[in-house]
């Protein structure tokens, strides 16, 4: 196993443990470095960067930024970037405006469906008033018996093509990045094998990806399955990006892998973190 994780989820987006929960968690698992990504939200890392302090662990800063290329949703994981940015906390805060308006449709369509409180009860599961996920519609799903699990609630309600989507416009590729960038951090592609796009359409995003300055992509993610660690460190290789292992950690009940612990890298790429120990 890996000790060391550079991407999850706190209280400060759609995770159900506190910065310090996680770094503690990640402590406890042994692990040596981690980074809390928190979706389009970054005030979870000065918490977790004392936390990380007092145990003796590497906190890494991060953040998942949501991303629009040609009509679909990306995320772009940013690695350590200054969390006391103000230029970044600004663009941030703008790009999560607006889930409350998306949260109220999505509340509106399964009210059609006969489903019912459905707004108000994902609400209950939101720990930061202005990041409502889909996450939090899963969960409400899954603890009031409509679904047997959150995948199944994504799988019939609330994927893409699910009938209780609603679209939303994020900030652009080519501004993810530079915000990345201008906070002094490094671009990596979030978990490159959950988009449900052609192999061609990935590639496109991914030349793109490249020519705008990425750096990183994860090749072993709790959203990928095994199989598919070879695959993307073949592709890492290919456009020469460094590798980036997360677990994308949202909650003890909820994620494959544990906080801080993951398998390892296929030998055959280049670690983003080997500088950073
Ligand atoms: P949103 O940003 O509101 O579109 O919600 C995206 C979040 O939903 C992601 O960060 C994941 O946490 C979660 N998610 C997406 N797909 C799935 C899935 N198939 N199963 C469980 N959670 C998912
Ligand atoms: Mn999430
Ligand atoms: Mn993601
Ligand atoms: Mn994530």
């Amino acid at each position: 196993m890996l000790h060391l994780d550079l991407h999850c989820h706190s209280t400060a987006s759609d995770g159900t443990c506190t910065p310090e929960e996680l770094v503690f968690r990640a402590k406890k698992n042994s692990a040596i470095m981690l980074a809390i990504t928190d979706h389009d939200e970054i005030k979870g890392i000065v918490p977790a960067k004392k936390a990380a302090k007092e145990c003796g662990i590497k906190l890494i800063s991060g953040v998942e930024i949501s991303v629009t290329w040609n009509n679909y949703t990306y995320h772009v994981v940013g690695l350590q970037i200054n969390e006391n940015d103000q230029k970044l906390i600004k663009r941030l805060h703008d790009n999560r405006s607006g889930r409350i308006e998306r949260a109220q449709q999505i509340g509106e369509k399964f009210d059609k469906l006969g489903i019912h409180g459905a707004f108000d009860g994902a609400m209950k599961f939101v720990t930061n008033p202005e990041l409502i996920s889909r996450k939090h519609f899963g969960r409400f799903l899954f603890e009031t018996g409509r679904s047997s699990s959150i995948g199944e609630a994504f799988r019939y309600y609330l994927k893409t093509d699910g009938p209780c989507y609603v679209k939303h416009e994020w900030a652009s590729l080519k501004n993810a990045i530079n915000w990345i960038h201008d906070a002094g951090g490094v671009a990596i592609v979030a978990h490159p094998g959950r988009y449900r796009v052609s192999e061609r359409e990935l590639n496109a995003f991914l030349d793109e990806f490249k020519q705008l300055g990425g750096t990183g992509i994860e090749v072993v993610t709790g959203s990928h399955a095994s199989s598919q660690y070879t695959q993307y460190a073949k592709i890492a290789n290919y456009y020469g990006f460094l590798a980036s292992v997360g677990s994308d950690f949202h909650s003890p009940d909820e994620s494959l892998y544990d906080v801080g612990l993951l398998p390892e890298l296929p030998h055959n790429v280049k670690p983003i973190w080997l500088n950073w120990l």
